[in-house]
């Protein structure tokens, strides 16, 4: 893993102590408030609904249907909502890339997540929950590299503590040598 990530990744883990690694679809934090690709509303009480993007293992539960709060995502990934499941306008929170937002008693930066259009990880600042990075999907190469040396909310999360780490390990295995890399998996 390159320095950057693998900087904040461990500055996670180990000055913490409390890093965790996602082991269904979707988590829930911030006293059960705050859902993050998790569609499954019954027995939570969750209120706040974020989705990292909009590939189906990420948007399992969710439907045409769904009435359960306010879902806040990239812009891209609402206009993909509206063409996937046809969600009225008054659902969809697009929060821009990039930026920190202030939502109730927290803050959410997005930050660009080098995955698929409109994929985003998710970085929560609290004074009651801390602070907590949800990935997402997310792609770790030079392009990202990039953004931790140019990018101001990337530089600014190499600086941070963070308490919380929920990391979608789905291809995190040291036995795989060889990940492909973008221009490959296109050209597949
Ligand atoms: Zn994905």
């Amino acid at each position: 893993m390159a320095p950057a990530l693998d900087s904040a990744l461990r500055r996670g883990s180990n000055e913490c102590g409390k890093k965790k690694k996602r082991v269904g679809p979707g988590v829930t934090f911030g006293g059960g408030r705050i859902a993050v690709d998790l569609w499954k509303t019954a027995g939570t009480s969750a209120r706040h609904f974020f989705l990292t993007h909009c590939h189906t293992d990420h948007t399992h539960g969710l439907t045409p249907s769904w009435r359960h709060g306010p879902i806040y995502c990239s812009p891209i990934t609402a206009r993909l909502l509206k063409v996937m499941f046809d969600l009225d306008d008054s659902l969809l929170r697009p929060l821009e890339v990039n930026e920190s937002h202030q939502l109730a008693d927290f803050c959410v930066t997005l930050l660009e997540a080098n995955h698929c259009p409109g994929a985003v990880m998710f970085l929560f600042e609290s004074d009651s929950f801390g602070t907590v990075l949800c990935t997402g999907d997310m792609r770790h190469d030079h392009r990202m590299e990039k953004m931790f040396a140019t990018e101001p909310a990337f530089m600014r999360l190499q600086k941070l503590t963070i308490d919380h780490i929920y990391l979608d390990n789905t291809y995190l295995d040291e036995k795989i040598a060889e990940f492909p890399t973008r221009e490959e998996a296109i050209s597949e």
